[in-house]
């Protein structure tokens, strides 16, 4: 019988031998980085500190943060740690707000990142037998060659569509009889939404049974739509450029929390304010060390997302610390006469009610001196064609349920199925107007 690991020697080691071992790693990542990073030496001097003065785990805190700036600034390899000739593959964010963040691979980071991305994929139960769907964008994104890697890494059959052309993709699942589906989560929602335009069934037509979603925040109230539109499972990945992209951490099948690949990375949780580090199941700002990462390595990289650490003993068996599923990062709070606000909590409250469908938009002006915040939610085909749909009550519902999480009442308004844009990549969930407006 197949095993339930892909590692089980490491994904079971008990936590006080995967601990030293990550001391070990982390000692040497620092010394590595104090010699070949001007930009580190630089922090180390002016926090005062040598590698030898990391002597347990607990002396992270002397370690200054890494944070996205650090890439900007020293766009685009300023941050490199070996020679160019040593990099074999290079990604990129997207940089829509400044220079790009640059991710580099060595030939050491390229087998590290397959392996981790193998060990994910087997995690949630992707075996050579399968037929896996790649809808992220390959290129310059991670998520696309992420995914492809690891899922040849198992031996399975990889059909590599990348973004784009929705009626051909749900024709290619279809036709090439694709088991496992990963993309954005909102992708997945637009997939299952054309499927049913085409008439197809997935929970029938298709033979789909697993999904990996991620690169966005994604609400559990999503998660149970997508699961049960597309008749699967539906698993949380996490990653990012500044660390191998996806890879860092992957859902098992108790859906409780991300399994971190502690073997590779050293996660912390941080008061977002202060900086001071917080103990496992305190809510703070996830922070990343890269343990065994040559070609750009990061030590105390601040992610802006906000989670959970769980360090107990998984029932999966896993010893890996667990994050709880990421549903904002810092960066996305919004603030609305005066109150903080997370896309993230709309769409838990409005992704509750049947009548209304997966798509909504967020939209905030300031026309005079006061805010305006207003979302628009489609409806599901089946409401708006009901004759008997009582909208008015459904919106007093709405409402009510907003003003429950959030504490405010927005403008909503019921809009027809089809009218919020879609994309292929992340969604565009908040349209904000204010930008430039005093
Ligand atoms: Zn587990």
């Amino acid at each position: 019988m197949e095993g339930k690991y892909w590692n089980q020697k490491i994904e079971t080691m008990p936590r006080a031998e995967l601990e030293k071992r990550q001391l070990q790693l982390f000692r040497m990542q620092v010394k590595y980085s104090y010699e070949n990073s001007a930009v580190y030496q630089k922090k180390f001097k002016k926090a005062g500190i040598k590698p030898n003065d990391i002597k347990s785990l607990k002396d992270i805190q002397k370690v200054p943060f890494t944070v996205k700036d650090d890439f900007r600034d020293n766009y685009p390899l300023g941050m490199l740690m070996v020679q160019p000739d040593d990099v074999v593959e290079i990604h990129s964010s997207s940089g829509t707000t400044g220079n790009p963040v640059v991710g580099v691979y060595t030939k050491n980071d390229m087998d590290v990142w397959r392996e981790l991305m193998t060990r994910s994929l087997y995690t949630t139960g992707v075996r050579n037998t399968d037929v896996v769907h790649i809808s992220y964008g390959y290129g310059l994104f991670t998520g696309g060659l992420g995914f492809h890697y690891g899922a040849h890494g198992i031996g399975a059959t990889v059909v590599p569509a990348s973004a784009g052309m929705t009626q051909r993709q749900v024709k290619l699942m279809k036709d090439l009889g694709a088991t496992v589906l990963c993309c954005t989560p909102s992708f997945a929602v637009y997939l299952g939404e054309t499927m049913r335009a085409e008439h197809i069934d997935p929970r029938t037509d298709l033979k789909l049974r697993l999904g990996l979603f991620g690169a966005e925040p994604w609400s559990e109230k999503i998660r149970e739509r997508i699961e049960q539109e597309l008749g699967i499972e539906a698993f949380d990945v996490y990653g990012l450029t500044e660390l191998c992209g996806p890879g860092v951490s992957i859902e098992c099948h108790t859906h409780n929390g991300l399994h971190v690949w502690e073997d590779h990375f050293l996660a912390e949780t941080i008061d977002p304010n202060t900086g001071e580090v917080l103990s496992p199941g305190e809510k703070g700002e996830l922070v990343f060390t890269s343990l065994t990462k040559t070609g750009l390595p990061v030590l105390r990289y601040r992610t802006r997302d906000i989670s959970v650490l769980e360090t107990e003993r998984c029932s999966c068996g896993r010893t890996h610390a667990r994050m709880l599923k990421v549903t904002g990062r810092s960066d996305d709070m919004l603030k609305v006469k005066g109150v903080n606000v997370f896309p993230s909590q709309i769409e838990y409250a409005i992704m509750g009610f049947p009548e209304v469908a997966c798509q909504y938009l967020i939209v905030l002006d300031r026309p005079g001196a006061l805010d305006t915040f207003s979302v628009k939610v489609e409806l599901t085909e089946k409401t708006a064609k009901d004759p008997q749909a009582d909208l008015n009550d459904l919106k007093r519902r709405i409402l009510e349920r907003i003003h429950n999480i959030t504490g405010l009442f927005p403008d909503l308004e019921l809009v027809k199925p089809g009218s919020i844009p879609r994309t292929d990549g992340k969604a565009k969930r908040v349209l904000d107007l204010r930008k430039g407006k005093t």
